[in-house]
């Protein structure tokens, strides 16, 4: 018989180990000597069970028996022993004298024998996670007292091992978690709102050269760049931007919030991408040089056979072939040239341009074209500035491309408008015609290199390169302004574009 004091302390003691450590096989450990201790108990063991009720887990107060052993008597013990009886009762059970005990079990290898015996279930919210078994030599050894003792500690053992198990359960989620980032092929960092770095992986720690965590962002050899690049990403719509390191390397930076985190950011190393595309303007500016000299040859030899008197009525119309595609092919290499240094970046070559002046400057040069198809032209053009940043040149090929196309593209006696307006962050410049309007299918592939609408290639028949749209697209775009297109058959066209206004500048 157990007195109430040596229950209640051993209680409280239990409950003391117990809250010291969330490791499983520490507190299954404690829990079990704790006991034996207690109740002076000769062997007890400790069993954990999944949700079918399969021992999952033990600890046996038999270490000189084998596990093969152990596995078998456990499965006979838990179908039709006492520890089975009390996992089925989910409460606990005495067999005071295992000789007349009918739920208790006599193994054959067993050589102590068990005069006594207790179980106790551990229950956490109507299910048995484990099982507590006391054994003693002497029958008679265990009474109430030490079963009462013993379902009191196995109560506070069932939260403490679901403590652990949910802590086991979070660890290694977040083990693989780590390991899943860390196996990425980019790297990726955390910036929590302080801008500290809290989290990096294993790339991002290299090519960061991080060395501990909760570092300021700024203080990292690359971190200026990517800092300025994140207040970028907060303030654009897009949500990746290009960074430089000092190193030469450039990364599309990514960057995403997420609530109760941070920012969390991802970089993609595009040196190789940016290696090529300068491979490629060199390229297309190397054959491009080397295309337009024996060109402009063909076309002097073309010009000086036009103006032979003796030239035959026959051959004067080859020479004009011969000018026409010299013509084409010099407009079509000049297009490349323009649209590979375009896509080679703009950037640094941008000034405040008045854009209204740009289109009036610009729109005098086809006043012969529109007097030779008799059009009709309105223009509506803000009187004051409208500063854009921007280089002129590349500009004013907006305007001549949207221009020139509403009137090679519509008929003899057609109107045309350009209009200009503002608003409070952007200008918005477009060029409507009352041409032969474009296809929601064409309209789809307008701005894609080489395009040209077959439809109005039948109906009209002019000649192009298919790269103006593209060329304006790529100038637009690389000044953050959008290109778009509203079009119906046979009703005509609008051609717009919109770029952010220049910032006024503080004095102002
Ligand atoms: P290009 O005029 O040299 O063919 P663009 O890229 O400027 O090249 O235009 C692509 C195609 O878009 C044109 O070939 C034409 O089919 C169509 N397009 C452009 N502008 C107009 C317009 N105002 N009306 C009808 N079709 C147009």
């Amino acid at each position: 018989m157990l007195t109430y004091s040596t229950s209640a302390e051993t209680v409280y003691n239990v409950s003391r180990q117990l809250n010291t450590s969330l490791d499983l096989d520490e507190v299954l450990g404690k829990v079990l000597r704790l006991t034996v201790e207690a109740t002076g108990a000769s062997r007890g063991s400790l069993f954990l069970l999944d949700e079918t009720g399969r021992v999952t887990r033990q600890i046996l107060a038999r270490p000189d028996q084998s596990p093969e052993v152990s596995r078998r008597n456990i499965n006979k013990v838990m179908q039709e022993g006492l520890a089975g009886w009390v996992y089925r009762h989910q409460y606990g059970a005495l067999a005071a004298d295992t000789t007349t005990d009918e739920r208790w079990v006599r193994l054959p290898d067993d050589a102590e024998i068990t005069g006594s015996a207790l179980v106790v279930p551990l229950l956490y919210q109507e299910r048995v996670n484990g099982l507590l078994a006391l054994h003693h030599n002497e029958p008679h050894f265990f009474d109430e007292s030490h079963l009462a003792l013993a379902a009191g500690i196995a109560g506070q053992a069932a939260v403490a091992l679901e403590n652990a198990r949910l802590f086991t359960q979070v660890k290694d989620e977040r083990e693989s978690l780590f390991a899943l980032i860390n196996a990425m092929p980019n790297p990726v960092l955390v910036v929590d709102a302080d801008g500290l770095v809290t989290f990096t992986n294993e790339l991002a720690r290299q090519s960061l050269r991080v060395q501990a965590v909760n570092v300021a962002l700024e203080l990292l050899p690359a971190g200026q760049g990517l800092k300025a690049a994140l207040e970028t990403l907060a303030q654009q719509a897009e949500n990746h931007v290009e960074v430089q390191w000092t190193d030469g390397r450039v990364y599309n930076v990514s960057a995403n919030h997420v609530s109760q985190v941070g920012t969390v950011v991802v970089l993609d190393d595009i040196t190789y991408l940016k290696e090529l595309d300068a491979m490629k303007t060199q390229f297309v500016e190397t054959v491009s040089h080397d295309l337009k000299n024996p060109l402009s040859v063909i076309l002097g030899f073309a010009q000086l056979l036009e103006l032979d008197p003796h030239l035959l009525p026959r051959s004067e119309t080859s020479v004009q072939g011969i000018k026409q595609s010299a013509h084409h092919m010099n407009a079509l290499i000049s297009d490349l040239l323009d649209l590979a240094r375009i896509e080679a970046g703009m950037g640094g070559e941008a000034s405040p341009c008045d854009f209204a002046r740009l289109i009036r400057d610009t729109l005098p040069g086809f006043d012969l074209q529109i007097s030779e198809k008799s059009m009709q032209t309105k223009i509506e053009i803000p009187p004051e500035p409208v500063l854009v940043l921007g280089n002129k040149t590349r500009l004013t090929q907006i305007v001549n491309n949207f221009v020139g196309n509403a009137i090679k593209y519509t008929p003899a006696h057609g109107q045309i408008s350009v209009t200009l307006n503002v608003t409070a962050t952007e200008m918005r410049f477009f060029v409507t015609d009352n041409g032969p309007g474009i296809s929601p299918a064409g309209q789809s592939q307008l701005f894609q290199k080489f395009y040209r609408v077959p439809e109005i290639q039948e109906k009209i028949g002019v000649t192009g390169t298919g790269l103006g749209l593209s060329i304006v697209k790529a100038i637009v775009e690389g000044y953050n302004g959008r290109v778009w297109v509203k079009s119906e058959v046979d009703a005509g066209s609008t051609f717009g574009c919109t770029l952010p206004l220049a910032p006024i500048p503080a004095s102002e």
